[in-house]
């Protein structure tokens, strides 16, 4: 190696470290996690029913942190109309064009439900059901993937970060929106969705469980880009078929794309689903943020392999 060529080598070396390490910079951090999570679970929000004043709130918040990162309207504006439901109600989907033109016709969605069951009036002591695990969990995961890659703009392939409205009533913000992307003809390569993910799982190997696990290669797929075993496999979210209680299902049954939920609610690790109990006092900031730090970079390389790498069984 000439001499020239070992200082070239050494320029280009540290500059690849510094991207990396400035990419980092952009990780979620438990302070953030914390400021999501103590406005989507506070009381000032009455445990965001569809329709109500409350939910109403969570949707300006995404809509202010889509837009001071970077992350644009898929449609007109921010909010999706659901035309099947009675009340008004919204979804909100954010987007972020790909910076490849070979592969930016192909998009992943990123979605949580930031709904919740809202005021129980029939209860003697506390009547809101503030949703903490129960989607605030879900919702601050979207939002801290869409601002890193709002920042980093690192995608190859187009990204929509989605929070569905109704899921509480029955997945009808998900089915209204699958069904208009469909109609808009668009190439869905995967769908990831994240539900319930407060509080850590009790003696796993792995960190969240994937619904539908047997279905597709997704988990190792998304282990082997991780490295290491962030995804398994749990025996009782197949028991009690997950895969179609979440707003994974219609973007499965309209596209027949790899349309999954990730979670770490086990069934033993949290006492409070649908009860007015499940605050934000009970979630852990760590494990979240270790959660969301954890997928960022899978999340990155399903949007940027060079091929579909992720299929149904
Ligand atoms: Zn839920």
């Amino acid at each position: 190696m000439k001499y020239s060529s070992i200082i070239l080598f050494l320029v280009l070396f540290t500059a690849c470290g510094s991207f990396k390490k400035n990419k980092e910079l952009y990780y979620t951090s438990k302070e953030e996690v914390a400021v999501d999570m103590n406005f989507l679970a506070s009381d000032a929000l009455q445990g965001r029913d569809t329709g109500s004043d409350g939910i109403e709130k969570a949707a300006t918040f995404t809509e202010q942190i889509f837009k001071t990162n970077g992350v644009k309207p898929f449609f007109e504006t921010y909010k999706d109309t659901l035309t099947n439901y009675e009340q008004p109600a919204y979804n909100i989907v954010g987007y972020l064009k790909g910076k490849d033109k070979s592969l930016r016709n192909e998009f992943i969605i990123i979605g949580a439900h930031y709904d919740h069951i809202g005021v129980d009036t029939t209860a003697i002591e506390d009547q809101i059901a503030n949703g903490a695990n129960d989607n605030a969990s879900g919702t601050t995961a979207v939002l801290e993937m869409a601002k890193y890659f709002g920042k980093t703009k690192s995608n190859k392939r187009s990204m929509l970060f989605v929070l569905f409205s109704a899921e509480e009533k029955g997945l009808l913000g998900s089915k209204h929106l699958a069904q208009k992307l469909k109609g808009q003809n668009l190439d869905l390569y995967v769908m990831l969705n994240f539900e319930m993910i407060g509080v850590p799982m009790v003696d796993k190997d792995y960190l969240l469980y994937l619904s539908g696990y047997e279905r597709s290669n997704l988990a190792a797929v998304g282990n082997g880009y991780a490295g290491e075993k962030v995804v398994g496999f749990l025996p009782k979210a197949k028991e009690f078929s997950l895969f179609q209680r979440s707003d994974n299902f219609p973007f499965h049954n309209v596209f027949n794309a790899p349309s999954q939920t990730f979670s770490s609610f086990d069934f033993t690790n949290f006492n409070f689903y649908h009860q007015p109990g499940d605050e934000v006092e009970l979630m852990d900031f760590e494990h979240m943020t270790n959660v969301i730090n954890k997928m960022i970079p899978v999340v990155e390389k399903i949007t940027n392999a060079e091929n579909r790498e992720i299929k149904y069984n």
